[in-house]
């Protein structure tokens, strides 16, 4: 493997370096490294900006179910994004087939099990509990344990139908089984938003914390659920996971004022929602937030540290020696844009974050 040496690496706190990564991994960040022979030089642009791999930590890229899914590379590289998360859309019946799609991708990919061992293959996966296999659940783990780096549950209404919160402590039973973060999607009540955050874990992930619906964070007199603010003290991870029906800017800003923040941004993107909206992709769902009272850092690190950190992928979402040597090259467009949430309002955003190239499995490859 070629050392690659990166030239005018502008990360977001504005500060210019070289950076050599050597066998896949950073060897060392200085304000100068002389370049040598055998090394690829990357001469970054004065504009742009480098930072870690992003990480997407809710998409959905198991092709074969057609409800919600994308093509990895699609939702991955060709995005920006250099590690992909597929939440749930899998289950213990079919994640070896997922596993066998994705496994000559270039864009890195992880699977939450879904609790379901059918995954997403209709929309109402825990409507049938016999769905709900601990030993098929923790005999994929155990065969997969890189690759499967969590447990996801749909708690809504048009998921679980007459099984109301049943499914929501079985997930929590097989989490605990299996040593590994929980995701929970929120939606229509059941469950009830009060019930999942009072019951998930410290360091569980809740994701869908923006959506408009009455069973979301917001009373109907605008305020935030007091639950909300005890889940967030009790180190709760609140995920974006815009998706077609699940942002709203109203929400967002309502959180703010309350100082409600997500700790993770991702995009629930599949092929849908990426062509037609109103996700895009995450860049778009990143830039949202920027314009939002997210500052860069903020908006970075929630697609790089902290997913990496939810979901104890250990080697990744860090510019620092010894860490993984995928990057995202971006910048930062100063022209307004319009973008829209899943109610259908439309922002005029004042600029917004454009990915230009990856590196990725030691390659740079211009976007
Ligand atoms: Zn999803």
């Amino acid at each position: 493997m070629e050392d690659l040496l990166i030239k005018n690496a502008r990360s977001i706190d504005g500060n210019k370096k070289d950076i050599l990564v050597r066998n896949g991994h950073i060897e060392e960040i200085a304000s100068f490294i002389q370049a040598e022979e055998n090394m690829h030089l990357i001469e970054l642009e004065e504009d742009c900006y480098i930072s870690a791999g992003w990480i997407d930590c809710h998409t959905h890229c198991f092709e074969k179910f057609k409800i919600y899914s994308d093509n990895c590379e699609e939702i991955g590289y060709h995005q920006g994004i250099t590690t992909v998360i597929d939440a749930g859309t899998a289950g213990a019946d079919n994640i070896e087939e997922f596993f066998n799609s994705i496994k000559n991708c270039k864009t890195h990919v992880y699977s939450l099990l879904n609790i379901s061992k059918t995954g997403i293959y209709a929309q109402d996966e825990l409507s049938n509990m016999d769905n709900i296999d601990h030993e098929a659940f923790i005999k994929m783990c155990q065969k997969y344990p890189r690759f499967i780096i969590g447990v996801k549950a749909r708690m809504s209404q048009s998921v679980v139908k007459d099984s109301g919160d049943k499914p929501l402590f079985e997930a929590l039973k097989i989490a605990d089984q299996v040593q590994l973060p929980l995701m929970v999607h929120i939606g229509g009540d059941p469950s009830k938003i009060e019930t999942v955050l009072e019951n998930v874990r410290p360091k569980d992930v809740v994701t869908h914390i923006f959506n408009p619906k009455t069973n979301g964070i917001i009373t109907k007199d605008g305020k935030i659920k007091p639950c909300v603010f005890e889940a967030q003290q009790r180190g709760v991870f609140f995920d974006l996971g815009h998706g077609s029906d699940s942002f709203s800017f109203d929400v967002l800003d309502i959180a703010n004022a309350h100082g409600i923040k997500v700790y993770s941004i991702s995009s629930d993107i599949y092929h849908r929602n990426r062509q037609n909206g109103p996700v895009y992709s995450l860049s778009v769902t990143m830039s949202k937030l920027l314009d939002r009272g997210y500052s860069l850092e903020d908006v970075i690190e929630a697609v790089t540290s902290h997913p990496a950190e939810m979901f104890h992928l250990s080697s990744r979402g860090r510019m620092e020696k010894g860490y993984c040597g995928d990057f995202t090259i971006f910048k930062i467009i100063e022209e307004p844009k319009e973008v829209v949430d899943s109610k259908g309002k439309k922002v005029m955003l004042r600029r917004y974050i454009q990915p230009v190239a990856v590196i990725l499995r030691n390659q740079y490859i211009q976007l």
